[in-house]
């Protein structure tokens, strides 16, 4: 695996690959890998000639009194582990290489954000969508890999684009769980041992909701309750929100038809989790192109 530090030296080598005409995937990650991160890996490798990942710990899309400085951080083990999975290009800047001037431009995503963890996070979609831009300009990528644990993150790339015609397809990989359920995670080493036991729940508390939809329930109010209910009698944590949307549009619903997500954020002590099901109601099913 080749470890590239700096961005010039990374976007020198992108350009080298695309003249030869060697295709690019490209997964974004804040690192501290797991499973989930693995699998955006493993489903480049099949489609690409070079697989690509990044980590970097973007100072921009954390909001203050946000984890930036307690995000959880061991590049050694993420070599080790970005080398077993097969990633063949490990790009790893400095907070100095990537920002390395006060900022000319600021980018201000205007759809899709004044919901879920766009309303509860103001500015955190501007911080991704800024660095995406310039990881997609470094690392010139055929394809991007990026997780249905972050739905709304991949409803954002996906605009994103469209907008700026960015080259690129995006490939949304499902979340990938443990045993229990629980959506992997770089945040759930911070969940106390109780914790852990109820932050399964939060699953099981989107299934539920899943289950009364294909049983005919199309009242937005009526499945979120169930959802708080479920959320409320199983878990010590704070509900942050829970939604139910239209997807990739992300817009409200008055009653249930098409595709839709079901989304959630519990706050526990030291982590705040997320969470989604996206799924394709019986009524006025429309087909979407993520
Ligand atoms: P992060 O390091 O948390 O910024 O995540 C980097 C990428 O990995 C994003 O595209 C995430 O959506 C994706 N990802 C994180 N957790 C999972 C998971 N459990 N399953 C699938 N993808 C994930």
């Amino acid at each position: 695996m080749e470890i590239i530090t700096s961005t010039k030296a990374m976007q020198a080598r992108a350009l080298q690959l695309k003249k030869q005409g060697i295709t690019i995937g490209f997964a974004p990650t804040m690192g501290y890998l797991h499973d989930g991160h693995i699998k955006l890996v493993k489903q480049s490798l099949e489609n690409n000639d070079i697989t690509v990942m990044s980590i970097f710990v973007n100072p921009l899309q954390f909001g203050p009194g946000e984890d930036f400085d307690a995000y959880p951080r061991d590049v050694k083990r993420d070599q080790k582990l970005a080398e077993e999975a097969g990633v063949n290009i490990l790009f790893l800047p400095e907070r100095a290489d990537v920002y390395p001037n006060e900022p000319s431009f600021e980018i201000n995503v205007l759809k899709r954000t004044d919901v879920l963890c766009g309303r509860s996070r103001p500015g955190h979609f501007n911080g991704v969508a800024t660095i995406l831009i310039k990881l997609f300009n470094i690392m010139l990528p055929d394809n991007v890999y990026f997780g249905l644990k972050d739905a709304q993150q991949v409803a954002v790339v996906d605009s994103l684009i469209k907008d700026f015609n960015f080259p690129i397809q995006l490939i949304p990989v499902e979340t990938e769980r443990e045993e229990d359920g629980l959506a992997r995670s770089s945040r759930n080493v911070y969940l106390s041992e109780e914790e852990r036991v109820h932050a399964p729940h939060l699953y099981k508390g989107l299934k539920k909701a899943a289950d009364a939809i294909q049983n005919g329930e199309t009242n937005p109010a009526t499945v979120i309750h169930i959802v708080e209910d479920y959320i409320k009698t199983n878990t010590n944590g704070e509900i942050d929100y829970i939604e139910i949307l239209s997807f990739p549009n992300l817009e409200q619903l008055k009653q249930l038809h098409g595709k839709i997500i079901i989304a959630l954020a519990v706050k526990f002590s030291k982590a705040r989790l997320i969470d989604n099901i996206i799924l394709e109601t019986q009524i006025g099913s429309r087909n979407f192109e993520v």
